[in-house]
């Protein structure tokens, strides 16, 4: 490869000296590559600079010379709009390096130039995430227009790139290389057969098309969750098109599960007697996919060790070339250990060149390439064809893997390390394969992974055995006894009112007050348990409910209308809650001992309230009344618990849950009965200490004023820990990322219909960028699937009830008056279904901005600049979430500080808070503050008590609370 030194790493050049900096500052070149990843968004010169100001002068990573002209040219009048054009032109030059073209007519030129000197190439059409079924049509159409314009160039090019393509194992010059989920918006591998077959609807376009002009067509392999649904897309369209002999998948080696893929493949071609071919790549989303999947809880599907997918990148090809009679290899490296095994394997086992190729990434080892195409072997450079912004993320990925500390790349020619290090084998340095967590701490519950099919088949299961539960009665529960009364409430499936999901006892005030008399009987038994024994109970509610996971998401998606993913969010948020508050309980019981003083011991410690009354509402069946009850009856109190009226059989099975970890009798009883004379009774009552409630403001509110009288015989001051309501906004300004911008918004708004406390019903756009993200979220909006839940593919069911059809059909006609609707999408079927509206143009004091809706209601507003937004967002008695899109650190900081949310959330959705990480609960009139899932939860169910003795006796001291370890 002689001297040869690719442009990035070369220090002559300013590139190379930039790259320097940043591989030698690990801070400097993260705030760098953030840098150059935001900047294709900011339309105006001003901005440019505001940005670049916000990344580097403020911060201490900086190499001084850099901090000094940034700060000259924001002095200068004149300087900054040439200054932007600067940064714009040096981002473009470092963009050319690895993107071939801003389309495939720009990028003809470089392609012909490489074809010229002997390689051919793959082409990624770069693209935003597509969230609509238009934005899925238009790279559909990208695609054709791809290869009808490529496809008669190159076919009309003399000499044939590939050497010894003339022969039995030609494959064409031209490769598209897709990406599967750029073809169909919805696509899930939760709903697998609907994906496979819906995405197809595209794909078979691109392949006709390929077939017709003689492009190979290899399908790229995205994130790990979608790893088995493009597989089975790939063997799906494979066997529709049988006679095409040149379709490829990529299999990335950092996969510990590549091998039983690769091996799959194999015996699947074999059986049908045909040839694929096989791009076999180390993997591009290391960081993502060990963020992700650790964040969710699930195995870290990556190898941890870089020396081990080095390793199997080996083994696979070794694989690839013994089964090279059914495969083409494609080798997808630029690794020179790893292109050096492979020509050895090759050379010893008498494979001629053409029995496989190498690839390359455009842009990338250079030297390398030009070496093995010299020596006679075939090479396809993978070129990516885009405009900037959605290239961006591809850059900086590119960057990133250029120069890592563990690139071939920068090893090889920034580093210069000698060749016997750069070929020598891969070893595996076992420290880094150390967990990453301690035992024994506070973990979530992993979300179901829906991409594993026994999961699915584990809910259609459930979904159908459940069915033949319906229209059980269901009784009260009081102390150990079970009540059936004359008065019920019938519970149906919102989705289909015909179906009764069970009917369930009604207590009246006599039942309230015998449930009092109960709770009162056990409490001074159940407060003396050490709080490690009322911990274990709820660590066996929590195993329970893990058993019946799949029963209870079934339930929650009949009673209540969740899809799937939500219905075990909530499931899995109880589990957390039991799991979360038993630690907590065990750390706060232990007394502490406050001063330090010989002959006086001062003891701290906590006691129960008494008897407590959970009011609960509907939207969050199980985790927020199992949240509530394992926090009262952790603490030592005897809870009555009410359900809504709307999810009394969730509410039923919860505390049959609670009943079977043995818990004694008194300490819990289930009484569902009407808000207005059961639960006014409960809080009113002299007999009870605390209310804990979750509902709408107005109940909320007169909750607390009737729990502030006092009555005759009531001995203590009522507490009420109370959780209300919201109107939550999301601001979204102009150095947002559009593709995260308009999916956390889709998701933060009509995740459950709308019916979150915590969803989205406000955005605040910034500046120009309205249209844009408007246009793509009403796409998105539209391309959604509406239907039951019992499907899994369904994106939004039905809302709750008859009421909230009507009730939210009049804000939908109050928006037609107040502003401009930007959507409004019907929805059918025999349940409560209602479409999603939007509206724009609405002013920020009208009810339907200000006034929460509980539905799929959504107002987009403007604002000047990120003060206005702020006032906009916090112009509400609301407090509870709030959201910002934003790549500027100073927009990011105003926010943190100005932005009046109990939750702020920043370049997320603002919904699915997790116990232990984002404690939950709002300010202003959503809440008194007390934050469920987090570390000071619990006391608000306790008293705090201190006690005082003085342990002088005849001059002599001794620690009697505290003894001497
Ligand atoms: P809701 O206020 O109508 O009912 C909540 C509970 O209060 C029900 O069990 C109901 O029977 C009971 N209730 C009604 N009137 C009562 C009275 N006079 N005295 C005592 N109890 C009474 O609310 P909902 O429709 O069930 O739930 C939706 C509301 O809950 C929304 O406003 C939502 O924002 C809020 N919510 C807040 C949070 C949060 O954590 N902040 C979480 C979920 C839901």
């Amino acid at each position: 490869m002689g001297r040869e030194v690719p442009l990035l790493f070369n220090k002559k050049k300013w590139m190379g000296r930039v790259m320097e900096w940043a591989m030698k500052d690990e801070t400097f070149r993260f705030q760098l590559f953030r840098y150059i990843d935001v900047l294709p968004s900011l339309r105006s010169d001003a901005l440019v600079l505001k940005v670049l100001k916000e990344y580097f002068t403020e911060e201490a990573h900086t190499p001084v010379m850099l901090k000094k002209g940034i700060e000259r040219i924001s002095r200068s009048t004149f300087i900054p709009y040439i200054a932007a054009k600067v940064i714009r032109a040096a981002v473009e030059s470092i963009a050319r390096q690895f993107i071939a073209g801003k389309d495939p007519a720009d990028a003809l030129k470089p392609l012909n130039s490489l074809l010229e000197s002997g390689f051919a190439f793959s082409v990624d059409l770069l693209g935003e995430v597509v969230v609509s079924d238009v934005e899925a049509l238009a790279s559909t159409k990208n695609y054709l227009g791809l290869l009808d314009l490529l496809s008669p160039e190159i076919t009309g090019w003399a000499r044939d790139p590939l050497p010894e393509n003339d022969k039995k194992r030609s494959v064409p010059r031209l490769d598209i290389s897709l990406k599967v989920t750029s073809l169909y918006s919805q696509m899930d591998p939760l709903d697998f057969e609907v994906s496979v077959e819906s995405v197809k609807e595209n794909l078979r376009q691109i392949f006709r098309k390929a077939q017709e002009v003689g492009v190979s067509v290899c399908l790229d392999m995205e994130h790990y969750y979608f790893k088995d649904l493009i597989l089975a897309v790939f063997k799906s369209i494979l066997d529709e098109f049988e006679d095409y002999p040149f379709a490829g998948v990529a299999l990335q080696a950092y996969l510990k599960d590549a091998k039983e893929d690769l091996l799959g493949l194999i015996e699947w071609v074999k059986a049908r007697r045909r040839r694929i071919s096989v791009r076999l790549v180390k993997g591009a989303y290391w960081d993502y996919e060990t963020a992700l999947n650790r964040q969710k809880g699930w195995p870290v599907p990556v190898f941890l060790d870089k020396g081990e997918t080095d390793l199997n990148f080996e083994e696979l090809t070794r694989i690839l070339f013994e089964n090279s009679e059914f495969i083409y290899p494609a080798i997808a490296t630029h690794n020179l250990r790893s292109v050096s095994n492979a020509i050895a394997f090759a050379e010893s086992s008498g494979l001629s060149k053409d029995f496989f190729e190498f690839q390359m990434l455009y842009g990338m080892g250079e030297p390398l390439r030009n070496t093995l195409k010299d020596m006679g072997y075939r090479v396809r450079v993978y070129g990516p064809v885009g405009e900037l912004i959605p290239g961006m993320a591809y850059l900086v990925r590119r960057l990133l893997e250029n120069t890592s500390n563990e690139s071939f790349v920068r090893q090889c020619f920034a580093e210069g390390k000698p060749l016997e290090e750069l070929i020598k084998a891969p070893e595996i340095e076992r420290a880094v394969v150390a967990g990453h967590r301690e035992e024994g701490i506070f973990r979530n519950q992993p979300p179901m992974d829906f991409s594993q099919a026994e999961n699915r088949e584990s809910i259609k299961d459930s979904l159908g055995k459940m069915k033949s539960d319906f229209s059980r009665r269901y009784p009260l529960s009081i102390g150990n006894q079970e009540i059936y009364t004359d008065r019920e409430i019938v519970s149906h499936n919102p989705a289909n009112p015909r179906e009764v999901i069970g009917r369930v006892s009604l207590a009246t005030k006599k039942e309230a007050e015998r449930a009092i008399e109960e709770a009162r009987k056990a409490f001074d038994m159940w407060k003396k348990k050490v709080p490690q024994e009322r911990a274990e109970y709820l660590f066996r509610v929590a195993e329970e409910m893990r058993r019946l996971r799949s029963e209870l998401i079934a339930l929650e998606i009949y009673e209540v209308g969740k899809t799937w993913k939500d219905a075990d969010g909530d499931v899995n948020e109880a589990i957390d809650y039991c799991e979360y508050y038993g630690r907590e309980m065990i750390r706060l019981g232990t007394p502490i001992r406050l001063g330090d003083f010989p002959g006086e011991e001062n003891e701290y410690h906590y006691e129960p309230r008494g008897v407590g009354v959970v009011i609960s509402p509907w939207n969050f069946p199980l985790a927020i009344p199992a949240g509530m009850i394992s926090a009262g009856i952790v603490t030592g109190n005897c809870i009555i618990f009410k359900p809504s009226g709307l999810s009394p059989v969730a509410g039923w099975r919860l505390s049959e849950i609670f009943k079977t970890s043995g818990i004694p009798s008194g300490v819990l009883q289930f009484l569902p009965g009407p808000g207005n004379e059961v639960g006014e009774y409960l809080v009113s009552h002299p007999e009870t200490d605390f209310i804990a409630f979750t509902g709408s403001k107005d109940v909320g509110l007169d909750i607390v004023k009737r729990a502030g009288e006092t009555r005759p015989g009531q001995r203590s001051i009522k507490k009420v820990i109370a959780e209300m309501g919201g109107k939550n906004a999301i601001i979204i300004d102009e150095t947002a990322d559009m593709d995260e911008a308009v999916t956390g918004v889709l998701e933060s708004f009509l995740g459950y219909q709308g019916q979150k406390c915590s969803a989205c019903s406000r955005v605040i756009v910034i500046g120009e960028v309205f249209d844009k993200f408007c246009g793509r979220l009403r796409g998105a909006v539209e391309s959604i699937r509406i239907g039951p839940p019992e499907e899994p593919g369904t994106f939004m069911g039905p809302v709750i009830d008859e009421g909230a059809v009507k009730k939210i059909g009049r804000y939908i006609e109050r928006g037609m008056n107040e502003g401009k609707p930007l959507l409004l999408r019907k929805a059918e079927g025999e349940g409560y279904f209602i479409g999603p509206a939007i509206f724009g143009d609405v002013g920020p004091g009208s009810p339907i901005a200000q006034e929460e809706i509980f539905g799929p209601v959504l107002v987009i507003m403007r604002a000047r600049d990120m003060d206005e937004a702020i006032d906009i967002a916090n112009d509400s008695l609301y407090a509870l979430t709030g959201g910002v899109f934003s790549r500027s650190p100073a927009n990011i900081r105003k926010a943190e500080e100005g932005f009046r949310a109990g939750n702020l959330y920043i370049n997320r959705k603002i919904t699915g808070a997790f116990v232990g990480r984002q404690p939950f609960g709002g300010a202003g009139l959503s809440g008194v503050g007390s934050k469920a899932g987090g570390p000071d939860y619990l006391l608000k169910f306790m008293n705090p008590r201190s006690i005082s003795e003085n342990t002088l006796r005849r001059g002599f001291a001794y620690s009697v609370r505290f003894p001497p370890k």
